[in-house]
Formats: structure tokens, C-alpha cells, sequence
């Protein structure tokens, strides 16, 4: 089905009641053409004079009516973004952004009235990007046997192993390490493991302190 505004706002009403207390606000519900995203909730921190976020403002709920899906599926995609506005708009602290709070109430929320939300949609973009918390990373930046960079983010205590795994891995052809606190390493996981995740190399640069060339 395609959805409409009129139809999402009376649904959004109905999930606040059943599955939130009622306790969302009120947010402006928009359609969108996006091929990218199914949902996507976006928002604005409020900062205080340190700096610290002290609550989001506003809230926008967009849906994309690019896909034929069943109501089902828009149904659980809008309460997927309703926990993100539950969440941001409550000011809980969360281990990721479908981290440990989110998945609890997602877990509820397909207990207690038969739903089947995931959080298999790909995060976006902007979901990515607002993951802002600071943890030192160990960054091992690789180029591969076919000209690609990845990254991989290890454990602390699995760098010497998979720095030595990458030594003699054929598919490697290269790599360095780095320390990094940047937020942007968050959305990589930690790996115990070689793996290797391809990325744009003009845009990890963006993300290596100094900015020095790589290769
Ligand atoms: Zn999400």
C-alpha cells in the first residue's frame, strides 16, 4: 500500500497510546520519495552553554512511499522510528543506535502486541553520524590486493593478532595503524577477527588525525 500523512498520523496516534503511554509528541509526519530509507526520523540537539545536548527539537518523521509494502511493514517501520523519538525525545542514553535500550523496547513492544520490528533496516546516514560518543579506537587502515582501502576497528586486545593475520593475508596488500577517538570509527564493529570493511578512501581521510596522505 501507499501510504498517506493522514493515514500515518492516525496510526502514530493509535502506537503512542498502545505502545508509548501516550507519551510522544505530537511530531510533523512527512512523505518522501527517498530510495535510501524506508523511515527515517531526523531531529536537532539543543545545547547548553558547555556544550552538552540538553534535549532534541524538531522532531521529523518521513516515510518513503517509494516501496509497495504491506501495511504490516509500514505499520513496524513507523514504530521502528517511534522508539528512535521515544529514545531521542526522553533523553535516554543508549549503548549504540539500536543499542541496548532500543532493542528492550523493541522487544516489548513485539511481545506485548504481536509485532515484527527489526532493526535489519540499514542504519542511515544520519543515524550513523549522531552515534557521537568518544572511545579510543585502534584504526588499522588496509589497501587490498584490488586497489580498495578498508577498515578494520579491532578489540585492544586482538591488534597483534590480526596485525599479524593482515601480514600474511593475500587479499592485503598493505596496511597502517592508527589511534583515533573519532566518533566517525564508531559505526565500524570491533573486531576480534581480520575482517575487512571497504570504505571510501576520500572520506576516511577526512577521518585520520592530521590529515596526512595515507599512501
Ligand atoms: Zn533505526
Amino acid at each position: 500500500m501507499t501510504p498517506t500523512v493522514e493515514y500515518l498520523e492516525e496510526r502514530f496516534d493509535t502506537f503512542n497510546r498502545m505502545c508509548f503511554d501516550g507519551a510522544l509528541p505530537r511530531i510533523p509526519i512527512k512523505l518522501s520519495g527517498a530510495r535510501s530509507f524506508v523511515g527515517r526520523l531526523t531531529y536537532r540537539p539543543v545545547r547548553d552553554w558547555r556544550g552538552r545536548v540538553v534535549r532534541h527539537e524538531d522532531f521529523v518523521l518521513r516515510i518513503s512511499t517509494r516501496f509497495d509494502l504491506p501495511e504490516t511493514e509500514i505499520e513496524d517501520t513507523l514504530i521502528h522510528e517511534m522508539i528512535h523519538c521515544w529514545i531521542a525525545f526522553n533523553g535516554i542514553k543508549d549503548s549504540a543506535t539500536h543499542g541496548r535500550e532500543f532493542r528492550a523496547k523493541m522487544k516489548e513492544i513485539n511481545t506485548l502486541h504481536g509485532r515484527h520490528l527489526t532493526i535489519s533496516h540499514k542504519s542511515t546516514p544520519e543515524e550513523l553520524d549522531r552515534d557521537t560518543r568518544i572511545r579510543e579506537h585502534h584504526v588499522c587502515v588496509s589497501r587490498l590486493a584490488d586497489g580498495r582501502t578498508a577498515v578494520t576497528v579491532a578489540a585492544s586486545t586482538c591488534v597483534a593478532k590480526i596485525r599479524r593475520a593482515f601480514r600474511w593475508s593475500p587479499t592485503v596488500r598493505s596496511s597502517a595503524w592508527f589511534e583515533s577517538r573519532d566518533p566517525w570509527f564508531n559505526r565500524f564493529p570491533r573486531c576480534r577477527t581480520p575482517k575487512l570493511f571497504p570504505v571510501d578512501p576520500v572520506l576516511l581521510q577526512q577521518h585520520l588525525d592530521g590529515g596526512d596522505t595515507l599512501w
